[in-house]
C-alpha cells in the first residue's frame, strides 16, 4: 500500500494560541484531501499543533499552510526532499505565492486543491507529475465530507464548512481572492450528515458568513438550523457572520435553540473613515452608531459577540488607536480579536504595501512567520513602526488586563444571562491576551527574534 503523509505545520511564534485546545482548530483542508484519496492509499495526518515532528516514511507528503506557517512547511519539505520523497503543497499561501513555494516543494496546487487532487494522485502513480496544478472552484454539492476521523483527538472543536465565497471585497481579506465572489452553499442534508460524523465536544462552522448575502441564503441557514434542531444536535457551537445577522429574529432564535454561544463579527473599526479605507461596505451601510444595539440584540438571545478589530489602518493616528481600545472596553462587544493591519499575499493591502515599500519585515520566507495578526510588520501611515509598537503595548495591555477581562465577563453574564456564553467569551479574551503577551517578546527591535529560528527548530525535533 502506498502512503500519503499530510502535514499541518506549526508557527512556533503563536505559542500563546497553540497552548490551549479551545483555541486550535483541525486542518479541515487536509481532511478533505484525505477523503478524496483513493482507498489503496494509507493516510496519516501529522499535526504539529499537537505532535512533535518526527520523520515518518511516506511515498508522497502533502502540506497545507496559511502565510504564517508557510516557512515551517518549507523547512519540513526540505527534510523530505533530502530523503527523496515527493512533496506537494496547497492552501492559500501556496496559491498566492506559488513561484516561491515551488522553490521548496516538488509540486504546488493552486486554488481549491480538492478539485484536482485525483489528477495529482494519478500523475504521481504514473510518474508523470507536473510542477503546478490549478484547481477550479468546486460546485458546492461537490465539496466532500472531510475525514474527521483522522484529526487529532485532542481538538475540542470539530470544524464544518457549509459555504464558500464572499461577494464583498474588503481590502485586507483573502476570501474573495481565494474562494471567489460567488457564495456557494452546500446541500443542507450533506452538512447535517457531516456534523453527525464528528466527535468534537464543540462545533465551529468555519464559513466566513453563515447567513450569506441574500434572503435565499438566509432561508438555507434557517433550513440548516431547523435540521440541527430536528436531529437533536445540542453541542455548543460558534460561527462567523456579517453584522446584519441581527436583522433576522428567526435565525437568532434557532441559533439559541441549537446552542450557539458566540458569533465572530468583523467590526474592524468604529471609525467610518477606516471602513471606507478598507472597503468594508456592509458595516458602512449599517452605521457605526448602531454597533452596540446590534450586540445587545444578540445578547437577548443568549449569544456573545466576538468582534474583530484592526489596529493601524492608514487613517489611524496613535490617539485613534487609544480611542479604539477605549471604545472596545466601554462597548457591549463581549470578546475581541485585535490585529495589526497585516498585508497578506493576495490582498489589496499587500499590493499597496509592496508598491509603497512599507512592509518592514520582508526577508521572506522567514518573515512570513511574523504575519500572525498580532505582530507589527508594517510602516504604518500616521506613525513610525516603533511608535505603533509603543501604542499597541499600551492599548492592548489595558484591553487584555485581567480586570478588563473580568469586567467583560460580568457584562456578558448580565446581558445574556447565560453563564456558558460568558465563559466562552472570557476564555476567548484570555487566549488572545496570552497570544499577544507571549508574542510580544518577539516584537522588533527586541533582538530575541533573531535567535528564534534556531531555538524553534532544534535538531532534537528532527529525528
Ligand atoms: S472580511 Fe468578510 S465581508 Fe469582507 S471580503 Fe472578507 S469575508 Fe467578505
Amino acid at each position: 500500500m502506498k502512503k500519503l503523509l499530510l502535514i499541518n505545520p506549526r508557527n512556533f511564534l503563536k505559542e500563546g494560541l497553540l497552548k490551549y485546545e479551545f483555541s486550535n482548530f483541525p486542518p479541515l483542508g487536509l481532511g478533505i484531501i484525505a477523503a478524496l484519496t483513493p482507498d489503496d492509499w494509507e493516510i496519516e495526518i501529522l499535526d504539529e499543533n499537537f505532535d512533535k515532528f518526527e520523520f515518518k516514511e511516506a511515498d508522497l507528503v502533502g502540506f497545507t499552510a496559511f502565510t504564517s506557517n508557510a516557512y515551517r512547511a518549507y523547512e519540513l519539505a526540505g527534510i523530505y526532499k533530502e530523503a527523496g520523497i515527493t512533496t506537494v503543497m496547497g492552501g492559500i499561501h501556496a496559491t498566492m505565492m506559488w513561484a516561491e513555494a515551488l522553490q521548496y516543494m516538488d509540486v504546488v496546487v493552486k486554488g481549491e486543491a480538492e478539485s484536482v487532487w485525483h489528477q495529482v494522485i494519478k500523475d504521481f502513480e504514473e510518474g508523470n507529475l507536473k510542477k503546478t496544478y490549478e484547481g477550479p472552484r468546486l460546485k458546492a454539492d461537490k465539496i466532500p465530507t472531510a475525514r474527521h476521523d483522522l484529526f487529532h483527538p485532542r481538538y475540542a472543536f470539530s470544524t464544518i464548512q457549509t459555504t464558500r465565497g464572499c461577494p464583498w471585497r474588503c481590502d485586507f481579506c483573502t476570501v474573495h481572492a481565494f474562494n471567489g465572489t460567488a457564495y456557494r452553499q452546500r446541500p443542507v442534508e450533506a452538512v447535517l450528515d457531516e456534523i453527525e460524523s464528528t466527535t468534537g465536544k464543540l462545533l465551529f462552522f468555519v464559513d466566513d458568513n453563515l447567513i450569506g448575502y441574500s434572503k435565499n441564503s438566509e432561508k438555507r441557514t434557517i433550513e440548516l438550523l431547523k435540521g440541527m434542531k430536528e436531529r437533536g444536535m445540542n453541542r455548543e457551537w460558534f460561527t462567523q457572520a456579517s453584522i446584519n445577522i441581527s436583522d433576522n429574529d428567526e435565525i437568532l432564535q434557532l441559533m439559541a435553540d441549537t446552542n450557539c454561544k458566540m458569533v465572530l463579527v468583523g467590526i474592524e473599526t468604529e471609525k467610518m473613515e477606516g471602513l471606507e479605507e478598507t472597503n468594508k461596505s456592509l458595516n458602512q451601510q449599517v452605521g457605526v452608531n448602531n454597533y452596540n444595539s446590534i450586540f445587545k440584540k444578540l445578547h437577548s438571545y443568549g449569544i456573545g459577540v466576538l468582534g474583530t478589530f484592526i489596529f493601524a489602518l492608514d487613517t489611524d493616528s496613535a490617539d485613534d488607536l487609544r480611542a479604539r481600545g477605549k471604545w472596545i472596553i466601554d462597548s457591549n462587544v463581549d470578546a475581541y480579536q485585535t490585529s495589526v493591519l497585516t498585508p497578506f499575499p493576495g490582498t489589496g493591502t499587500y499590493r499597496k504595501f509592496v508598491a509603497e515599500d512599507r512592509i518592514k519585515f520582508n526577508n521572506f520566507p522567514e518573515d512570513w512567520q511574523r504575519m500572525r495578526f498580532f505582530e507589527n510588520v508594517i510602516h504604518p501611515g500616521k506613525m513610525t513602526h516603533e511608535e505603533l509598537n509603543e501604542v499597541l503595548d499600551e492599548v492592548w495591555g489595558e484591553m487584555f488586563d485581567g480586570k478588563t477581562i473580568i469586567n467583560k465577563f460580568r457584562m456578558t453574564l448580565k446581558e445574556t444571562r447565560d453563564a456558558s456564553t460568558a465563559l466562552w467569551t472570557m476564555v476567548t479574551n484570555s487566549n488572545y491576551g496570552n497570544t499577544i503577551f507571549e508574542g510580544r517578546k518577539y516584537f522588533d527591535p527586541n533582538p530575541i527574534f533573531n535567535s528564534v529560528p534556531n531555538k524553534l527548530f532544534p535538531k532534537s525535533m528532527i529525528k
